[in-house]
């Protein structure tokens, strides 16, 4: 089974895709991660994103198309792969069909007001990527990363103008793919303001998937 993630940056979709693949195999492809990881490693890749992604903007669809080509390639996984941040637009979701199949798309919905809260309080861990909120995972973003130690900072695109940025183009060029995949009866809205186990159950029932 191969599933798309919807949602606005910060709707919990990493989260929910991490619980989905440690319970049920799935291989996980976020298209921010592996740029992220190409900014960080200073590749040619990493380079060319960094400057739009640090400001909110989408990198280009040849790019990600590219990415996630690449990827189905080199790793393919028989479980199926969840797929999160892409596509972001039309043309992307056109050019997904055309790569694999999909088999359902859920769309984590949080409103506008929460999303800037939890964007507030998100850091990540400069030297294993993990993504932590404070008053959640850590009690304050002066502590180590629980998981290696290493320093927690806030993503260059979670600061406020960035964010406002980033939910605009995403109401204006992604929520436009919920649509698409509504159309074509494969769209599965879930309640992204629930806590992070109770969106995980309300998956695994919109996916008839058993807990395990
Ligand atoms: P994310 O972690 O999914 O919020 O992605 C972080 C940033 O990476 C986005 O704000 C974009 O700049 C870029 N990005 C990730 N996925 C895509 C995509 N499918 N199309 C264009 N840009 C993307």
């Amino acid at each position: 089974m191969n599933l798309v993630l919807l949602g606005a940056p910060g709707a919990g979709k990493g989260t929910q895709a991490e619980l989905l693949c440690e319970n049920y195999g799935f291989d996980y492809i976020s298209t921010g991660a592996i740029l992220r990881e190409a900014i960080s490693k200073g590749t040619p890749l990493g380079l060319q994103a960094k400057a739009l992604i640090d400001n909110g903007h989408l990198v280009g669809d040849d790019v990600v198309i590219a990415i996630v080509k690449e990827r189905l390639e080199t790793r393919p996984c028989e479980s199926g792969f969840i797929f999160d941040g892409f596509p972001r637009n039309i043309f992307q979701a056109n050019a997904l069909s055309e790569i694999t199949n999909i088999d359902c798309t859920l769309l984590i919905d949080v409103p506008d007001s929460t999303i800037y809260e939890r964007m507030a309080s998100r850091r990540v861990c400069e030297s294993c990527g993990e993504t932590l909120r404070v008053g959640m995972n850590v009690a304050s973003d002066t502590e180590p990363c629980p998981k290696c130690g290493g320093k927690l900072v806030t993503r260059r695109d979670d600061r406020p103008e960035v964010v406002k940025e980033r939910l605009k183009i995403y109401h204006e060029t992604t929520e436009p793919v919920a649509d698409y995949y509504r159309q074509k009866n494969m769209l599965k809205i879930i309640d992204g303001t629930l806590s992070p186990e109770q969106i995980h159950k309300s998956i695994l029932d919109a996916l008839n998937l058993k807990q395990r």
